[in-house]
């Protein structure tokens, strides 16, 4: 479904990744692993078009993304949920909702559908941006990005800084989605998170691809967790 083929991005004249190779298939949930600074982040922001490839290949279901705009990479089919998780702070929960749902492709989601899934969302409507928890502004991002009806949905670090009931939660979110066959790519630093939604995992070290594998081929693999996770 998205295949990198040897990229190479950075910002400015610090390279980051140096000939990055990585495939995440169609209905499957591919887990991206590494250290703080490996080059996950930087992975996501090249895909989404918010990094010049400075080398290499990205295509989107045999089309090439390299070249393209953020705009017109949501348009092919990207739902990109940031770390930043990027909610218009001053708008309510329903005019965030509606803006991303105007600019979506038509498929199953829609406002109702979206609710159904976080009912919480429903709950918070006219509540602005700022008024929201943690993890209601993860929820909100969510599906605002559910909302493109994306061919593939990528998140950065969903859990991060999530009390435990709603990394929960956002688990068994995201699990429903996996079984809907919903194809995600998932940036996570909590290993037991990622490895339990994943079906192919890689790892990201010093800006490249350096072990790709299963959640369960990665759990008894003390050396790769030493080496490349610090765990
Ligand atoms: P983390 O979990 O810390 O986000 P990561 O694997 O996502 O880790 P990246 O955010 O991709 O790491 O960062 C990779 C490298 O790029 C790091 O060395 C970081 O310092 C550098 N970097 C990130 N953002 C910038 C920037 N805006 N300008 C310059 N260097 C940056």
């Amino acid at each position: 479904m998205l295949e990198l083929n040897g990229i190479s991005s950075g910002y400015g004249e610090t390279q980051v990744l140096y000939g990055l190779t990585l495939s995440a298939g169609s209905g499957r949930v591919t887990a991206i692993l590494g250290r703080n600074g490996a080059g996950k982040t930087t992975t996501l922001k090249t895909i989404m078009g918010l990094l010049p490839v400075r080398d290499g290949e990205i295509r989107l279901e045999g089309h090439k993304l390299n070249g393209k705009a953020p705009f017109q990479i949501a348009a092919a089919g990207i739902g990109y949920v940031p770390e930043t998780r990027d909610i218009f702070a001053s708008l309510t929960v329903r005019e965030n909702l509606e803006l991303a749902a105007s600019r979506g492709r038509s498929g199953a989601w829609t406002m109702d559908t979206v609710v159904d899934l976080f009912p919480r969302l429903g709950e918070r409507m006219s509540n602005g941006g700022q008024q929201l928890s943690g993890g209601e502004q993860q929820m909100l991002a969510m599906a605002r990005a559910l909302l493109l009806n994306p061919a593939l949905l990528i998140l950065d670090e969903p859990t991060e800084g999530l009390a435990p009931i709603i990394v929960k939660l956002i688990h068994d979110k995201l699990q429903e989605l996996r079984n809907a066959g919903q194809s995600i790519i998932l940036v996570e630093q909590n290993f037991g998170f990622a490895t339990a939604l994943a079906d192919d995992v890689a790892v990201v070290g010093k800006g490249q691809v350096v072990w790709t594998g299963t959640p369960d081929q990665i759990r008894n693999d003390a050396e790769v967790q030493h080496t490349w996770l610090g765990v």
